[in-house]
């Protein structure tokens, strides 16, 4: 086939190809990009953008890395894949030690799967088999918070907020869960004790039905990237043993050092019994996800009726995808990324600052490598996404969200091009 043109190519998109969360009978402009290196990504058109998004907080070390590619390449010269029932691989396992070493001291198993939605449903079928095994079937509801984003799977959807997670679409089939206020205190701020009422309620009413507790630690991403008290997740930690109810965090997002810890739960300080990771696992490279629980529940899980744990995707444990996570974690840990994650914090905070004082703004807000302006309205998005793009830069706003979670590598003047972008186009808006 003839190499197409820049038009074959933007027509046939428009006409076959879903984007996430599209319209195929009045879609908006996407964007075709030829190539990416650093935290620079090139269009076909010849514009070159300063990344702002990290592909959706996964590409954390930039595009077209050195040593991401050679991980690749060493890889895909053993093997490209092999299936993970009755065969191991050094990719696997070496990406599990790494796994081990930095993530809270109980957990010790690992499950590899394909994406963060289906991390969350391993978790939550962990917890209800755990409850199930330990002869209380009655346990297999979750429990969560408003404002969470967990996936768009049946499972991860069900504990998404019932409002923006667009419950009543599905609301035949999804199955119910309980869901508490979400927290209002913030991480810096003062605790408000009224503020873990609504999850001791739902607990000390429901927790017979109860198997979980999910929760993504002190940042709610998709949900509305809101940041809330590390107070909250040890509270809910303490409340979850008093009730006999499993707790699990979804740092999906959160994970390898975005917030400015290693792990959200590095900041509240508290375990999880089942902990999901995604995103940027692998550095942006490659679609894989883990789901890592403890000894307590593995155990449990497999002294059911079933004896073993019932999930097994045909690409787990895919080692190019193990491969290039074990050298993105060593890159990130090699690094002085802590230092790296403060400096990107100072400068989005100093950046964004003036965004507060606009009539169009409700509020902006800084945790580590995220910043975030949220506006009175929504955003008209094809009109700001045209706008961020024509200052250079690639930040892609939803609802009254318009927010930037760099890669780790980006320097101060492109962080400052980034901010100064965000700050005009916000000024332009409504
Ligand atoms: C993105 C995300 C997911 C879903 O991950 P996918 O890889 O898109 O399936 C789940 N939970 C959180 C917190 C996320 O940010």
């Amino acid at each position: 086939m003839a190499r197409s043109t820049l038009e074959s190519v933007l027509e046939v998109d428009e006409q076959h190809i879903w984007h996430p969360y599209t319209s195929t009978t009045s879609p908006l402009p996407v964007y075709p990009v030829a190539s990416a290196s650093g935290v620079r990504i090139q269009l076909e058109t010849g514009a070159e953008l300063i990344d702002g998004m990290s592909s959706w907080w996964a590409a954390i070390h930039g595009y077209n890395h050195p040593e991401l590619n050679a991980a690749v390449s060493r890889q895909l010269d053993n093997m490209a894949h092999v299936m993970f029932g009755g065969f191991t691989h050094r990719p696997a396992v070496e990406l599990v030690e790494r796994l081990l070493a930095i993530t809270p001291e109980p957990l010790d198993k690992v499950f590899l799967s394909d994406s963060g939605s289906v991390s969350v449903e391993v978790a939550l079928k962990m917890a209800i088999q755990y409850w199930q095994a330990l002869g209380q079937p009655e346990k297999h509801k979750m429990l969560t918070i408003r404002s969470g984003y967990h996936g768009d799977t049946f499972g991860a959807m069900s504990v998404c907020d019932p409002v923006t997670g667009m419950h009543e679409l599905f609301s035949r089939v999804l199955p119910t869960q309980f869901f508490a206020d979400r927290p209002e205190s913030k991480p810096d701020g003062v605790w408000d004790e009224q503020d873990i009422k609504s999850l001791e309620e739902a607990l000390r009413r429901h927790h017979k039905q109860i198997a979980a507790v999910i929760l993504e630690p002190i940042v709610q991403g998709a949900g509305g990237m809101r940041f809330y008290a590390p107070e909250y997740v040890r509270r809910a930690r303490q409340l979850c043993d008093k009730y006999s109810v499993l707790l699990i965090f979804d740092e999906i997002a959160t994970g390898f050092g975005r917030t400015g810890y290693l792990f959200a739960s590095d900041f509240a300080g508290v375990h999880p019994d089942i902990m999901c990771l995604g995103k940027a696992l692998t550095g942006g490279y490659m679609t894989l996800a883990a789901t890592l629980t403890t000894n307590q529940v593995a155990e449990g899980i497999c002294s059911g009726k079933a004896g073993v744990f019932m999930h097994g995707p045909t690409f787990m444990g895919n080692p190019l995808a193990c491969a290039v996570a074990s050298a993105s974690i060593d890159l990130l840990l090699s690094s002085n990324w802590q230092a790296n994650i403060n400096r990107i914090e100072l400068q989005l905070r100093e950046g964004l600052a003036p965004c507060r004082g606009l009539a169009q703004v409700a509020d902006a807000r800084v945790m580590g490598a995220i910043g975030v302006v949220e506006m009175k309205e929504d955003v008209d998005m094809a009109t700001v996404q045209a706008q961020f793009v024509e200052q250079g830069v690639w930040v892609r706003p939803f609802g009254k969200l318009v927010y930037a979670m760099p890669p780790y590598i980006i320097d101060d003047d492109d962080l400052g091009h980034l901010t100064r972008a965000i700050c005009h186009v916000v000024s332009q808006a409504g």
